[in-house]
């Protein structure tokens, strides 16, 4: 059966001509799913009971279910989330003063092989559909009862990866009469697929670009990630231009400070070097310990002068805070720890 939450309202409105339904009764449908927050055709009230029963027929309507949920002290929840055919994924919610933030993820396991992440471990299973994707925001609104302000694609997987179910699933939460969910508070973060960057710059959206690059030259890119063997970072920084001047955003990079192997102050200068004359700042990242790594967090000290010599050389940057790493629900942590059933667990 489809998901109804597959939809574009356009697409919804298709859907409706070709079961032989008036267009606003699609118009209704996404209302009563994406403005009153209701998950069950027979609680939509103003349509009549053979509509209800012939949706019914035809599409699936529930939310996501719940198999687990943990909250850390800093308020942020990390939902265990169990799909149609058994897979587990991880969503987490932070709590900002601005609004609330989900941390979405993209697809079943992840193929890009980061030797620092713990969300790779599980290799792709299968790309999510932008109805798993969308189930997750509405799944945890109705859990928290509140409304998600921001999203960003930074769960497990690579986004890119599943390009055209990503940019449906933006497109569904950004749509004013959905859950309008502004663009410019959407981000989608890549570790760099450059075909894709390309092709992104020509969608005509504000939504934010986050690139995790992690390291300031090719050397040690290749030995963090995998995919600079495929694309190199003057490759990177190229599409990177292109994209800025088309679209006339900035682009973050994510940078993860792993202590001794990329957070030396020379680096920082090769950071600051690669990034002149771009239109982007760094979001520097406390590296979470992931057990099987073997990488170890900078101390403060050497991230504080990584920092320094940054701003020192005029590019911007920024210390993430982190969220929820008592639950292993920081960055990188992301890892369906039991699949059918059967811990795979580090601990
Ligand atoms: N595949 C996409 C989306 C995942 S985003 C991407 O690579 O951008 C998740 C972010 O967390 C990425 O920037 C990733 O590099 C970072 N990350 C992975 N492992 C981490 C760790 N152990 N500590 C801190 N950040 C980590």
């Amino acid at each position: 059966m489809k998901s109804i939450y597959q939809f574009t309202l356009e697409d919804m409105i298709e859907e409706f001509i070709e079961i032989n339904e008036k267009k606003f009764r699609a118009s209704q449908v996404f209302e009563w799913i994406y403005r009153k927050g209701v998950y069950s055709f027979d609680n939509m009230n103003n349509l009549s009971k053979d509509l209800r029963a012939k949706l019914n027929e035809h599409y699936l309507c529930s939310l996501l279910t719940m198999k687990e949920k943990q909250e850390s002290k800093d308020g942020t929840i990390k939902y265990l989330f169990e799909l149609e055919d058994g897979g587990l994924i991880e969503t987490v919610l932070m709590v900002h003063d601005y609004g609330k933030s989900l941390c979405v993820t993209s697809q079943l396991g992840c193929n890009m092989g980061c030797s620092f992440c713990a969300s790779g471990l599980l290799k792709k299973q299968r790309n999510l559909s932008t109805s798993e994707m969308v189930l997750q925001v509405l799944t945890v609104q109705e859990d928290i009862q509140d409304r998600i302000s921001h999203v960003v694609v930074m769960g497990t997987g690579e986004p890119f990866d599943n390009y055209e179910q990503v940019m449906k699933f933006v497109y569904i939460i950004n749509h004013a009469k959905g859950l309008a969910i502004g663009a410019r508070h959407i981000t989608i973060s890549t570790c760099g697929l450059v075909d894709k960057i390309e092709q992104f710059s020509n969608e005509g959206l504000q939504v934010n670009l986050a690139i995790s690059l992690h390291a300031p030259n090719n050397d040690i890119r290749n030995q963090l990630m995998p995919i600079n063997r495929k694309y190199s970072m003057e490759v990177l920084r190229d599409a990177l231009k292109k994209y800025i001047e088309k679209t006339n955003r900035r682009v973050t990079f994510e940078y993860i400070l792993l202590g001794g192997v990329n957070d030396s102050l020379a680096q920082a200068r090769q950071l600051a070097h690669y990034m002149r004359g771009l239109n982007a700042y760094v979001n520097l990242i406390p590296y979470n310990s992931v057990d099987e790594s073997g990488f170890h967090q900078s101390t403060k000290a050497s991230i504080q002068a990584f920092k320094d010599e940054l701003l020192r050389l005029r590019i911007n940057a920024t210390l993430r805070k982190e969220h929820g790493s008592d639950i292993d629900g920081a960055c990188g942590q992301l890892r369906a720890k039991r699949v059918g059933g059967v811990h795979h667990g580090n601990r």
